[in-house]
């Protein structure tokens, strides 16, 4: 299996059309990928959800990367019969916690998932809107291993390719639905 969509539904959408940049957005020079006009096109949505979804093989948990992978993982999730896990930024889980920290272009993230979330052995599918510099999914990779988990594979609805993101996920496969050169 590569990381190539297989969903035919996903063919008829123009995805790119549904997604708004906000230039200088959180800060000058970033151009934020708003994905809510995809959100709240059901048919769109439904669509990603399934392109996202489809044809990984073998999965036993979706894990969704905060905050836009907790609005996509769950249906994805769902549409394979699975559980969800939240990886989430630093001090936000409850319970006990496996943590790693992540460099950000100005300063240090930490990412956390509760200790119990994988089992060893576990096939994971993780999930989020953008992959940028790869270092928030590279951080949620590394969790999911320490927990005993396997990374079958990453899914996200943008790639921003020139920022090199994929290069930080040590050769497993990465499906992104629309792709920014
Ligand atoms: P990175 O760790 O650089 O790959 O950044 C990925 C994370 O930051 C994802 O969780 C995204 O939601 C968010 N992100 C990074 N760049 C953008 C962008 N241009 N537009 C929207 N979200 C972004």
């Amino acid at each position: 299996m590569n990381g190539q969509p297989v969903n035919e539904q996903a063919g008829i959408f123009d995805f790119e059309k549904l997604v708004r940049d906000i230039p200088d957005h959180p800060k000058p020079g970033v151009t934020f990928k708003d994905i809510t006009p995809l959100l709240k096109d059901g048919e769109a949505f439904a669509a990603a959800v399934a392109a996202l979804a489809d044809g990984w093989g073998e999965i036993d948990i979706v894990c969704g990367i905060d905050a836009r992978g907790f609005i996509l993982g769950p249906p994805v999730a769902v549409r394979l019969g699975v559980g969800f896990i939240p990886a989430r930024k630093g001090g936000k889980l409850p319970w006990e916690i496996e943590q790693v920290a992540y460099s950000l272009e100005y300063g240090e993230e930490h990412l956390e998932l509760h200790k119990d979330a994988v089992h060893e052995g576990q096939r994971v599918l993780v999930v989020d809107d953008v992959l940028a510099t790869g270092g928030t999914a590279e951080a949620t990779g590394t969790l999911v291993r320490r927990l005993g988990g396997v990374v079958v594979g990453y899914s996200f609805l943008i790639e921003l390719d020139f920022l090199g993101g994929q290069a930080k996920l040590g050769g497993s496969p990465v499906r992104s639905l629309i792709h920014y050169a």
